[in-house]
């Protein structure tokens, strides 16, 4: 039995871990020593691995986290540590991080060929260390029709959210528009909820009350560290197959690590063997099945590549959800807000919004698409010289605004599922170098229709009394901020005179994007149902390029679940329910 002084040490200990977890998941970061820099990796003759993965992001950090419970998993990520860089973890600085163009950024900015400015994430931690960090479920129907298994779904969700997920502080501009979308009928409110129900709510965020951001990295604190190794900036260039049986079999991955450095990283070999799962997104996956040798066989050999595989499928389906937004200036500064509320309508339209970007020293020095309130931007100069350099170049020669103009928020619609798709090809094997990426926003009419919808249903918003007391302003006619959008968005498509007098050309002329681009690794098509790449073995995709539709309103909370729920059901596969975590 403890003495009396050994009790009063432990309930100190007590006490003061009680007093630490209150203190918030953000104040002490866990060591990892198993996250490294790529350049340490050296591959002992015999060593290898049950599972390699491709992209330590959104998906691939809790399906390593998961598998490594009971297989040594090795988790490649190009980008670094999202730990100790306040451009990810600070709220106030979510737009700084995506205009950061430098190499080392973590957001890498690509343009698609509809010329919007878009941004794909190059560090641990994936897009959940640039998001806006909005976390809402999928609905029922959604989880019904991708076939996956209710009840380990449900128990997925909860992993990730009992980890890094919080109810917001809601702002006033997010409190603004909560209660003018119930006054525009988008009702009923539906509280704080996770759950996709039509109406309005508020949802979930990765940032906690400081605004500290918590990401998909932190989930690797639940795998074994034992099994798992993370290397950083190791850039995978391409799967290697055995191509001697009767279909190839992934056995290996190459990559080139932070000194430029080629590797080769093995697979375990014998029965009942592990896989190399890509995790790299909807950009990354495809890129790299093509660079692989998986895709349509011309294309393939237009650029030398050896193919493995014909599958004309491969970077095809691809889709991002079309965003328009309405930019409202407000007479005082208004405090920063990601989005925090949602309008769900029964159109498939959904209303949000954000605020008080764009008004610190720092801010109206960097361009930042939609979160800017920039009068005037790229529309003067012509469609030919437009590009990110002009963009940068603008951003240096705009000190000189005024304050006042970047003063305000943004009221934004978007699109649910887009029947408009497009597709991504390779422009060539280098793959640090995004490739050619097409959505074609808008091409179908009734994704049109849908944001013709939306922007009435703001114009009705803005018409409430909620907006006008925090803009300071009766009552803006909606042609003037009409006007004001489309001098402020920030996209590379060519203007016309007609902008405001007919919302179809505004929506076309002013379509941005949401980020919540998805596709060419479709399932049926590339993967069959357990996400297995059709027609080889060994190889997995695992992220949101499996997705016809985006997940929810937003798409993250689901990405992670997948990651966790394919983690469970990989286990349960070669281990047997019971064995399984
Ligand atoms: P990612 O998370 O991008 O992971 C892919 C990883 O693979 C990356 O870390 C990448 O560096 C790595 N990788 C790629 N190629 C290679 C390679 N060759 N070798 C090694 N590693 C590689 N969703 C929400 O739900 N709410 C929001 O508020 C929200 N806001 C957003 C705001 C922005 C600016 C962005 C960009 C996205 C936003 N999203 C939001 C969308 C959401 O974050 C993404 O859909 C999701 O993170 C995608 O997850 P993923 O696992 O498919 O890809």
């Amino acid at each position: 039995m403890a003495s009396v002084k050994q009790q009063f040490f432990l309930m100190i200990l007590l006490l003061l871990s009680i007093f630490r977890s209150s203190q918030g998941r953000g104040f002490t970061k866990p060591r990892y020593p198993y996250i490294k820099k790529a350049s340490s990796f050296s591959s002992a003759p015999g060593e290898a691995y049950d599972y390699i993965i491709v992209g330590g992001g959104t998906a691939g950090c809790p399906l390593a986290a998961t598998l490594s419970h009971k297989f040594k998993v090795l988790l490649l990520e190009r980008g670094g540590s999202p730990y100790g860089n306040r451009n990810i973890s600070r709220l106030q600085n979510f737009h700084i991080s995506l205009a950061d163009t430098s190499p080392s950024s973590p957001a890498q900015a690509f343009i698609s060929t509809d010329g919007v400015i878009n941004a794909r994430a190059r560090v641990l931690g994936g897009g959940t260390c640039i998001n806006a960090g909005f976390y809402t479920r999928a609905s029922p129907s959604y989880v019904n029709a991708a076939g996956w298994d209710g009840q380990l779904v449900n128990e997925s969700y909860p992993w990730v959210e009992k980890r890094i997920v919080y109810w917001p502080n809601v702002a006033p501009w997010q409190a603004a528009l909560r209660d003018g979308l119930l006054e525009a009928g988008v009702s009923p409110f539906n509280g704080y909820t996770f759950d996709h129900i039509y109406g309005t709510k508020v949802g979930g965020t990765i940032f906690d009350r400081r605004g500290f951001r918590h990401t998909a990295a932190d989930l690797l604190a639940a795998g074994n560290p034992n099994n798992l190794r993370v290397l950083l900036r190791a850039s995978v260039q391409k799967i290697v197959f055995d191509t001697q049986g009767r279909r190839p079999k992934a056995v290996a991955v190459q990559f080139k690590d932070d000194n430029g450095r080629q590797h080769q990283a093995v697979l375990e070999e014998g029965a009942g063997g592990g896989d190399v799962i890509l995790s790299a997104g909807a950009i990354g996956s495809p890129q790299l099945l093509l660079l692989s040798g998986i895709g349509t066989k011309h294309d393939l050999e237009k650029l030398r590549i050896p193919v493995v595989l014909h599958n004309q499928h491969v970077g095809k389906g691809m889709s991002d959800n079309p965003m328009n937004s309405i930019f409202i200036p407000t007479k005082k500064p208004v405090r920063q807000s990601l989005i925090q509320t949602v309008g769900i309508t029964k159109m498939g339209t959904f209303i949000e919004a954000s605020s008080g970007f764009s008004q610190s020293s720092d801010s109206i020095q960097c361009h930042h698409g939609i979160m800017s309130a920039e009068i005037g931007q790229l529309s003067a100069i012509p469609p030919a010289q437009r590009s990110l350099e002009v963009a940068q170049k603008y951003a240096r020669n705009k000190q000189n605004l005024p304050r006042e103009a970047f003063r305000g928020g943004f009221i934004l619609e978007k699109i649910d599922g887009p029947l408009s798709t497009g597709e991504l090809s390779l422009l060539n094997t280098d793959v640090d170098c995004s490739p050619s990426v097409t959505f074609n926003y808008f091409s179908h009419p009734y994704d049109l229709k849908r944001c013709v919808y939306g922007i009435r249903t703001i114009e009705k918003i803005v018409r409430t009394k909620h907006i006008a007391r925090l803009s300071g302003v009766d009552e803006y006619p909606i042609e003037v901020l009409l006007n004001m959008s489309v001098k402020a968005n920030l996209n590379l498509v060519p203007k016309h005179t007609n902008d405001t007098a007919s919302i179809q050309q505004f929506c076309r002329d002013t379509v941005i994007t949401i980020w919540h681009y998805h596709g060419g690794c479709h399932v049926g098509k590339v993967v069959d149902h357990d996400y297995r790449v059709m027609g080889v073995a060994g190889l997995r995709v695992i992220d949101g390029s499996t997705f016809v539709n985006s997940p929810g309103t937003n798409p993250q909370a689901t990405v992670m679940m997948m990651g966790r729920y394919m983690g469970v059901k990989i286990l349960r596969e070669r281990l047997g329910r019971e064995a399984a975590v």
